[in-house]
């Protein structure tokens, strides 16, 4: 993609409003545009990058055999009355509205009820579990606070995953597997060194639930981690009776702040014995489904991204969610070989599937280079007369800042895809 052409442009300041990083970076650097407090839209390099998230997510979710579907924003109160979550006393971040035929709507909050009731309708037998479905959708949450940039929208995208099951250990063992997806998932997002799977309250059904806290003096959770095991616990389980269960000791861990950016619970029967999803086992019984759910935000991801990699010239991103892995950044001043040189190695590069920004704009060299430390593509490639008259283009490292000067047929053969997925 041209520089020239990508109609958002990068700004000096963010809105006087946004008080978090990782919002007032994107938004500086053209990512993500504010509509009002925890609404956000994903404009096109936001939106690659958010894309690029999701596609990691989406390939360990079909890894361990999630099955994507996609449900509705607007809810059936009727079937949330049955679970008794549709009552502002039981769930307080509902957005609700009339409909003008008569009756009352809400916009999604999490989809439990509506898959369990999809399920009921294709599971009757034992023959039918266990399975899991997921979907990304966006959610709406009226949240109280919306401060924490694209890490707390009031409207965001989520992941969600359910799983369900014949029995408990059945249950345990899809649960065990999207745990290890998790882990995989947060490595593969360039998270993994500072996200703890953390021991949280139950929620239904079971002693724990667990989240996975990325460190970041950006969270809202404080956590105690243990470092050696790469665990950690939730303050809100944080007493002497419940380190005892998990066989850890106070002194061994340290307190951090830290952001959920997915959580993982068993739900037990709950769902399915309200909802009426059941089974018939072996023996011509009928079973209640017994289910768990998964979530991440992808989105959250994103904004805890920019939160733990920003430095003090902007953006920083991982190669597996870079909006591209290059930004080619000419700097012809006029000079027409220069310009031809780049064009060049523009075209060599997309031929070779490489995702190139190419900065092909009428710009100082200073403000070229501002615009891509705050845009944070992971290599810079520079093409100007010093390096034409070398006969070698520049490569700095976004991260390190390391620079090296490569051929055209070296830094091509060092970004092709196939090279960097290693086959
Ligand atoms: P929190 O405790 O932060 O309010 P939650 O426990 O309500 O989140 P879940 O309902 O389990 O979160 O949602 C699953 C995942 O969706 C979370 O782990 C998080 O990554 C993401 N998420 C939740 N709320 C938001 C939000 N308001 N904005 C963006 N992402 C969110
Ligand atoms: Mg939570």
């Amino acid at each position: 993609m041209r520089q020239s052409q990508l109609f958002t442009k990068t700004r000096r300041e963010a809105p006087k409003d946004e008080v978090a990083k990782n919002a007032q970076l994107l938004i500086r650097a053209g990512f993500i545009h504010k509509e009002m407090a925890g609404v956000y839209s994903f404009l096109p390099l936001g939106l690659r990058t958010l894309n690029k998230v999701v596609d990691a997510i989406r390939q360990e979710m079909n890894a361990i055999g999630g099955q994507e579907l996609v449900m509705t924003a607007l809810q059936d109160k009727t079937l949330w009355e049955r679970t008794d979550r549709w009552d502002d006393e039981k769930v307080d971040n509902w957005f609700k509205t009339s409909l003008k035929a008569g009756g009352e709507t809400g916009l999604g909050i999490t989809h439990e009820e509506p898959l369990t009731r999809i399920m009921s309708e294709y599971v009757s037998s034992y023959r039918d579990l266990p399975l899991m479905a997921y979907q990304f959708q966006n959610k709406f949450r009226n949240e109280m606070r919306a401060k924490s940039g694209i890490m707390r929208g009031r409207e965001f995208l989520m992941k969600d995953l359910y799983s369900f099951a014949r029995t408990d250990e059945e249950n345990q063992k899809q649960y065990d597997a999207a745990r290890a997806a998790y882990i995989k998932t947060f490595d593969r997002l360039g998270l993994g060194a500072v996200t703890y799977p953390t021991f949280a309250s139950g929620g239904i059904f079971s002693e724990f639930s667990e989240e996975f806290q990325t460190i970041s003096d950006a969270g809202e959770d404080i956590i105690y981690v243990h470092e050696g095991k790469h665990i950690a616990v939730n303050k809100e389980v944080y007493t002497d009776e419940a380190l005892a269960k998990l066989g850890l000791k106070r002194e061994e861990l340290v307190e951090k702040k830290a952001i959920e950016v997915g959580n993982i619970f068993h739900l037990g029967t709950r769902f399915s014995e309200a909802l009426g999803l059941a089974y018939k086992d072996e023996a011509g019984a009928s079973q209640p489904v017994v289910m768990g759910s998964y979530g991440i935000g992808p989105s959250r991801v994103m904004g805890t991204i920019v939160e733990v990699l920003a430095d003090e010239k902007g953006i920083v991103w991982p190669e597996s969610v870079a909006p591209f892995a290059v930004h080619l950044v000419e700097l012809s001043n006029g000079n027409a070989d220069v310009k031809a040189e780049a064009e060049e190695l523009y075209r060599d590069l997309t031929s070779s599937g490489v995702e190139v920004l190419f900065d092909d704009r009428d710009a100082r060299a200073g403000e070229k280079f501002a615009d891509s430390d705050l845009m944070g593509i992971p290599l810079r490639v520079v093409v100007s007369e010093k390096t034409l008259a070398a006969g070698k283009c520049e490569c700095v490292h976004r991260r390190s800042g390391k620079t090296e000067h490569k051929t055209n047929t070296e830094l091509i053969e060092s970004v092709r895809p196939e090279r960097r997925h290693g086959r």
